[in-house]
């Protein structure tokens, strides 16, 4: 079983670090992960050998693009959702069994049409691994992740988002 993830996935709280399938994206969408930590978290996975970062071939491209017209979602998808699909589709035409990680409405209508599979981010249970909590540097005092301000209220010290895994 392949994942191949687009942005909605890692803009919903996915975790790439927590990936335990075959996962891929495409470049694109790494470029519209903009913001760093969640760029930089998509990177570590990709260095962890956990997320696989790949173009797809433009055939898969054209194809995807057809049907996106003809569900009329062509005008909602951006050049990252249709690679993504491409992508999957690619996989899906090599016999592989593949599920695309998508929140997004109109990438999961094109996936229906091509008779893809798709999944909300939420049922892949990679989401939420990761707990926050703020912690004292001073004291060492424990905050939980709502905790407004910075500095400690017993010592004064400063207080950092900390994060823990399940
Ligand atoms: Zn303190």
């Amino acid at each position: 079983m392949i994942l191949v993830l687009d942005a909605s996935a890692f803009f919903a709280g996915l975790e790439p670090l927590a990936l335990q399938k075959r996962a891929y994206t495409v470049p694109e969408v790494m470029e519209e992960l903009k913001e760093e930590y969640r760029q930089l978290k998509a990177r570590l996975a990709q260095e962890s050998g956990l997320l696989e970062v790949r173009t797809p071939r433009e055939k898969y491209m054209q194809l995807v693009k057809k049907a996106a017209e003809k569900t009329g979602d062509v005008a909602q998808l951006s050049r990252a959702d249709m690679a993504v699909l491409a992508l999957a589709l690619e996989f899906a035409s090599q016999g592989e069994e593949v599920t695309i990680v998508t929140d997004d409405y109109a990438v999961q209508n094109v996936a229906k049409l091509l008779k893809l599979r798709f999944s909300p981010v939420m049922e892949q249970g990679i989401r939420r691994r990761f707990r926050w909590y703020k912690r004292c540097v001073g004291c060492g005092r424990r905050y939980s992740a709502s905790y407004a301000s910075d500095t400690c209220e017993v010592c004064g010290a400063k207080v950092k988002a900390r994060v823990k895994k399940r």
